[in-house]
């Protein structure tokens, strides 16, 4: 147990009650990595939480989930290719082309299973998965032999999307009336969506309380170089007399991995353009934290442990110590999490 996700799990749970409670008929969404955590635990969570339903991202994902007992949608949505399981009562796909309804359709009825639960995409501004609104009007008859379990819409995250959900969702409802499940609405603007809305969320849920979460790795080596020692891999030679730690946390964990940023502006061109130049040179910040103060990776994480500079000036810390990394959790894999 050498890099772990440490929860206050005080207040973490009361952040997950307080945000499930302001949203009535919330669908918590667990996919990937677990936003850290790991779909089986959030899978726990939410049956915990007494939520009905429970959102994965993929069908690889769903045994993952298995301790979640209550219905289980598919966001990715369903592909006559993907083989995916046509006699669980308690899976909703997702259909998001006007010719796969009359596909699942059929696939279920080959196999003899009964008609299958479906939630089905419109098309928005997002313009990632869905029917286009212009086409719903094909939709109706072509849900025969399958069970409407609502309306789904994936929403940017940027614009005021109410408005887009509103005017996507009363199209929709012009075809069926049925539930509308959406994204990245504000809780509190919901209403104004229209009735019965139920509203995914992940980050904002098990992520929403950023202080109850810390990623923690420990020291597993220090060693002190002259000016002139060669290290690492790359058998640079070190420029000064430094000290060299190896601490726990690579690749694997997700150390290294940043997200793309869009460099829209000039300045953050600029920026990047800087970042690329000191990478070159070798030195790139890394998300550990000593002392207070970022370390320097000494060169590109390894597989499982990474080589920093101590921050020359401060404290040296020792084998076991554990340092502080801050981690996105969406690429985090840790080795244990801990409950404080
Ligand atoms: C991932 C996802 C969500 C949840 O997104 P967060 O930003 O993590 O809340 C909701 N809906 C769909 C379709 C998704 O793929």
């Amino acid at each position: 147990m050498t890099i772990v996700l440490q929860v206050r799990q005080d207040r973490w749970r009361d952040h997950l009650a307080s945000v499930t409670s302001a949203a009535p008929g919330l669908v918590p969404v667990a996919k990937g990595n677990g936003y850290g955590f790991g779909v089986d635990v959030l899978a726990a969570e939410a049956a915990a939480l007494g939520m009905d339903t429970l959102a994965v991202g993929t069908y690889t994902e769903v045994p993952g989930a298995a301790s979640f007992g209550g219905t289980l949608a598919v966001l990715s949505p369903w592909r006559p290719f993907l083989g995916a399981p046509l006699h669980s009562p308690r899976l909703v796909h997702t259909l998001s082309r006007l010719q796969d309804l009359p596909a699942l359709a059929q696939q279920a009825a080959d196999a003899g299973a009964p008609p299958p639960r479906v939630l089905v995409e419109v098309e928005t501004s997002m313009h990632r998965h869905g029917i286009p609104a212009g086409r719903l009007g094909e939709v109706e008859p072509l849900l025969h032999g399958l069970s409407l379990v609502g309306w789904t819409m994936h929403l940017p995250i940027a614009a005021d999307n109410t408005g887009q959900a509103r005017a996507l969702g009363a199209a929709a409802r012009q075809v069926r009336d049925a539930p509308l499940w959406v994204s990245h609405v504000p809780v509190e603007r919901l209403a104004e969506v229209g009735p019965q809305v139920r509203l995914r969320m992940g980050t904002a849920l098990w992520l929403g309380a950023a202080d109850a979460l810390a990623v923690r790795a420990r020291v597993l080596d220090v060693h002190r170089l002259e000016r002139g020692d060669r290290y690492g891999y790359r058998q640079r030679p070190s420029r000064r007399d430094a000290t060299l730690l190896v601490v726990a946390g690579g690749t694997a964990h997700g150390v290294g991995l940043a997200a793309p940023t869009p460099a829209t502006r000039l300045r953050q061109r600029g920026i990047a353009l800087a970042e690329g130049g000191l990478a070159a040179s070798g030195l790139a910040r890394s998300p550990f934290v000593v002392g207070g103060r970022y370390a320097w990776f000494a060169e590109p994480p390894h597989m499982q442990c990474s080589m920093l500079w101590a921050p020359p000036g401060g404290p040296v810390p020792e084998v076991g110590d554990w340092l502080e990394v801050r981690l996105r959790h969406t690429t985090a894999h840790v080795d244990a999490l801990v409950w404080a």
